[in-house]
């Protein structure tokens, strides 16, 4: 066991070696708060190891539930501890060989996603160092990220950033702050065979600098437009993407460019689902504000369900279509469910459990995505491999 990071020696391994490992499911405790240790809240969980969670029920009398994954963060992990052992490396080196790659954070409003993806409030646009001991997990990629592509000068790299949010299923650029105003559309593109938003500002990221400057730019609009609103990250989803381009210098033979994709997502309270029934709001309203959420969870229990897997809904809404691929066989999912430590938040503790140890049964195998005439040609090149090691049998 390293320090306060329990991987199960079941699956030892926390990178996605086995081409089955499409979706890596890691939980996060996050401590207690000075406010919860002050007034005395009770810690209900245990870790025994194992990738094992104990939940202990309310009541003495009821029996505690034991959940169990690939790798358990305790409250003392540190944002190091994320980078190293969540498998968000392997996602990293996945996006760079052309797949497309989603982290995303589930869990209610306070337990803990957008501390471990940008750290405390304020520090992304304090300007501290990027490897300061708080930053969270996006800025500590882009490090290894740019690490990767400076080991590779056999490639040409272009790498493009987008940083969105989806609130009441409104696609804002938080690039643009003036798409606040008027929505960006999602839209399919046939030539890619994919989503894609519609006038969605990209920004060229030569320099690991240039990566930074995205994401403080994305999350000071994004602090200035949830200022008018009461609880509005708690509602919204945000989407920060880097697009990798690659091109092969040395093989010739194959003119063969890659183009792989990493999304980090910070997703809305998962305790949205119900509260938004209970409040009395007209039921489009209520649709609109957790129909990503409520999607994506569809989504995850149809790809999960090995036996009839059947139609996936992801052009139910809008955080689906723009994950669909990475969700679907070309890509690799990290799923870092966030948890509170104490009894209060008991109840949506469980309900996050489940969600994850749902999504740990996704099994399919990823692909590159090339552009169709390289994956052509490179698919000739492996039948005319395949034929001449046939011929050299006989
Ligand atoms: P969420 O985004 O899920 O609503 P936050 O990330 O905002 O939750 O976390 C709620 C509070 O708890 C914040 O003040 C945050 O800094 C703190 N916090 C969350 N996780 C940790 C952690 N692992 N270590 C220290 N503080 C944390
Ligand atoms: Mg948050």
């Amino acid at each position: 066991r390293a320090g306060s990071v329990d991987r199960s020696t079941r699956d030892s391994n926390t990178t996605l070696n086995s081409d089955e490992d499409n979706i890596n499911v890691v939980v996060r405790i996050r401590p207690l708060s000075e406010k919860e240790r002050k007034s005395g809240e009770r810690e209900i969980l245990e870790f025994p190891g194992n990738g094992q969670v104990i939940c202990h029920a309310k009541n003495p009398g009821q029996r505690p539930k034991v959940f169990s994954y690939n790798v358990v963060f305790e409250p003392l992990a540190t944002q190091e501890d994320v980078l190293e052992y969540s498998g968000i490396k392997r996602l990293l080196e996945m996006a760079v060989e052309g797949f497309s790659c989603t982290a995303f954070c589930y869990g209610q409003t306070g337990s803990g996603k957008t501390h471990t993806l940008t750290g405390p409030p304020g520090l992304v646009e304090s300007g501290a160092s990027p490897l300061a001991p708080g930053q969270g997990l996006v800025i500590r990629s882009f490090v290894y990220l740019f690490q990767l592509i400076n080991e590779r000068p056999d490639s040409h790299f272009v790498l493009k950033a987008s940083f969105l949010e989806i609130y009441n299923e409104k696609v804002i650029d938080l690039l643009n702050p003036g798409s606040a105003r008027k929505p960006l559309q999602v839209r399919w593109s046939k030539e890619s065979r994919g989503f894609y938003v519609e006038n969605l500002f990209t920004v060229d990221c030569e320099q690991l600098d240039d990566l930074f400057a995205v994401l403080e730019e994305g999350m000071r609009n994004r602090a200035v437009g949830a200022h008018a609103m009461n609880a509005h990250s708690s509602r919204s989803h945000t989407v920060l993407s880097v697009r990798v381009r690659r091109e092969l210098r040395a093989d010739a033979s194959v003119n063969c460019s890659t183009h792989g994709k990493i999304n980090f997502v910070d997703l809305a309270g998962s305790e949205m689902t119900k509260r938004t029934h209970s409040t009395g709001k007209t039921l489009e309203e209520a649709n609109n504000i957790n129909r990503s959420l409520m999607v994506l969870g569809y989504c995850i229990a149809q790809l999960s369900d090995g036996k009839k897997r059947g139609h996936i809904p992801y052009r139910d809404s809008k955080l689906t279509k723009l994950l669909a691929d990475s969700l679907s066989g070309n890509g690799v999912t990290l799923m870092i469910a966030c948890i509170a430590p104490t009894k209060s938040n008991l109840s949506e503790t469980i309900n996050t459990l489940r969600y994850a140890a749902r999504a740990k049964k996704i099994k399919s195998k990823p692909i590159v995505k090339m552009d169709a005439r390289d994956a052509l040609i490179l698919s000739l090149k492996r039948e005319v491999e395949a034929l001449q090691a046939e011929n050299q049998h006989l």
